[in-house]
């Protein structure tokens, strides 16, 4: 692997990690926490606070617990009690989605935070790991490969700038490792270095988005609601504790630096009972909406996750999140190859399954972002008409449930229509420990089975869940003797609802496979078998 540039130093690695967004970091520490060592790359010497995320889902809040940040109880995030309204220019109900209910996993379906401020939460935890070492203020310039490992080079950011500019004698380093992961955002060099482009979808809108922190928090309608004004499509939303997020779009042929001067910025506030007298004007910026997707993330050893593999206008909420799942569905897999365990099919598996669900993601924020950003008076009075009648019909049920996407097809048994999905979450006692299953139990390859059907799992197969990492136990309720004491019959009714007795989860909380009987569990459980080959990586 030759290089135009002359490193100073050498470092060896078993991931080089580009890229120090939410996704990197959690890359990071996940590969860190199972002893890899781990060198990681970030262009800007301290975090660039960008306005991004304020809100992520039940299975981000899953994802975040295995890190110890409890979702339900973290000072720095919190929820809100209040369904999610879309309402017109009068501020008549056009749509009503439940943001209250729980989801199956026990967590709430939104949360709401600051994403620097996670950022910050996730650089405190890579720095207890002694084993992975960031390289701050550092950009990759050049990255190779071949069939033995893959390099970056990178050269020193002048500090205290965030625009490009290499210091003078600055420092220039080489990363060797036997896989790289490309979290480099949207304009990601390692996907350009490998030749991969994004398939445009065709979304194009321009927001100025705007953090406040009020210095007393407002009460509106409800905590989070779109006005889908043709005079102004605007987003309300909390900005995590403490803080309220507006996004405004920019109107056909707006001035966009207009747009996002702070005059303006407080002019759209004001109704909003926001001015510098009642609030602080944390940052405000106008970004660029688009939907954006790679059709293949893997490019030999090199993976695309985040920002780099995927883009979607942030209506959903779900950017973020879609980055946070590319990794937690990639390391265990990771670490399998890294093994030896497991062939780099399974890594082609990840690709498939991680597209297809960014995909659905991308599409349905497509879709909302239709839905709002209509400026013809007109077409948002006939898109009213239409709203109003679906909403009549819908309340006779209730608020809208939020949708949650399957996975594309990989490691999971296509022919089982639980599977692929996010798996379920009661509280159980187990071993003296009661609370969720992840606390309670832990956290990997589990097979619950109903007690009675454990034995329907034959010696050579549990041998072979066992070599995964993974564990049979069973479920059932108190005094049935199972291993796991199903203590609000979360497992149990779950069960006797799809007429199953056996659950397999995966270590990124998607089902496996689900089996009644010992014929059907054999037979799902040995074509999941066939991605895990082992062959030497
Ligand atoms: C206005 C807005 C609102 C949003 N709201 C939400 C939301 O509510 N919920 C949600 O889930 N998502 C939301 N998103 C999306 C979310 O913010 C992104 O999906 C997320 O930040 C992507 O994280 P990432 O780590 O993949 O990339 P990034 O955060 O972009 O990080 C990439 C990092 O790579 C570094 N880098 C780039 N090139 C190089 C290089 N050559 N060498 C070294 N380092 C490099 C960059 O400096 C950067 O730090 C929103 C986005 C926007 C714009």
């Amino acid at each position: 692997m030759t290089s135009t540039l002359t490193p100073q130093v050498t470092h060896e690695a078993d991931v080089v990690v580009n890229g120090l967004g939410p996704v990197g970091l959690m890359a990071c520490i996940l590969l860190g926490r199972k002893g890899y060592t781990v060198h990681a790359i970030e262009r800007w010497h301290k975090p660039y606070g960008r306005p991004r995320a304020v809100t992520f889902d039940h299975e981000i809040a899953r994802i975040l617990s295995t890190l110890g940040i409890e979702s339900d109880d973290d000072v720095s995030i919190d929820y809100h009690d209040d369904h999610y309204y879309w309402v017109n220019k009068d501020r008549e109900i056009l749509m009503e989605v439940d943001w209250i209910s729980k989801e199956s996993n026990g967590y709430r379906n939104r949360y709401w935070f600051s994403q620097p401020e996670l950022e910050d939460r996730l650089r405190a935890l890579v720095s207890t790991l002694p084993n992975v070492t960031l390289h701050n203020g550092r950009e990759a310039v050049e990255f190779t490969q071949d069939e033995d490992g893959v390099s970056i080079v990178y050269r020193e950011i002048k500090p205290d700038i965030f625009t490009v500019e290499f210091a003078e004698g600055g420092e220039i380093g080489r990363i060797n490792a036997r896989y790289a992961i490309g979290s480099d955002g949207a304009n990601s060099f390692i996907r350009q270095s490998t030749g991969l482009e994004l398939t445009d979808l065709g979304f194009d809108a321009q927001w100025l988005i705007v953090d406040t922190k009020p210095h007393e928090m407002p009460s509106y309608m409800t905590a989070h609601f779109q006005i889908c004004d043709p005079a102004r499509p605007t987003t309300v939303v909390p900005g995590g504790p403490g803080r309220r997020r507006w996004e405004f779009m920019s109107l056909p042929g707006e001035d966009l630096t207009r747009l996002g001067s702070e005059e303006n910025v407080w002019k759209l506030l004001e109704e909003w009972g926001m001015t510098p007298e009642t609030a602080v004007l944390e940052r405000a910026a106008v970004t660029r909406f688009q939907g954006k997707y790679l059709e293949n993330w893997r490019a030999g050893r090199a993976m695309l996750v985040g920002d780099a593999a995927h883009l979607m206008p942030p209506f959903a909420g779900e950017g973020m999140c879609a980055g946070l799942r590319d990794v937690f569905n990639l390391v265990w897999r990771l670490d399998l190859v890294l093994k030896g365990e497991a062939s780099t099919h399974l890594l082609d598996e990840w690709s498939d399954e991680r597209r297809e669900q960014a995909k659905w993601y991308i599409n349905f924020s497509i879709d909302l972002g239709n839905v709002i950003c209509v400026t013809d008076e007109a077409a948002a009075a006939e898109r009213d008409q239409r709203m109003f009648a679906e909403h009549a019909e819908q309340s006779k049920i209730g608020p809208i449930p939020t949708h949650e996407a399957v996975l594309g097809a990989g490691t999971w048994a296509g022919d089982d229509e639980l599977a692929g999905k996010t798996a379920i979450q009661g509280r159980v006692a187990y071993r003296g420990r009661t609370g969720r299953f992840d606390d309670a139990v832990g956290r990997g390859w589990y097979l619950l089975s109903a007690v009675g059907a454990e034995g329907e799992l034959s010696a050579d197969r549990r041998a072979r869940l066992h070599a995964l990492g993974g564990e049979q136990l069973t479920v059932g309720p108190e005094g049935s003797g199972a291993d796991v004491i199903d203590v609000e019959g979360v497992y149990t009714g779950w069960f006797a609802e799809h007429g199953i007795s056996h659950l397999l989860t995966r270590p990124d909380y998607y089902v496996a496979l689900t089996a009644e009987g010992h014929d059907q569990l054999s037979a799902r459980f040995d074509r999941l078998m066939h991605s895990f080959e082992p062959v030497a990586a």
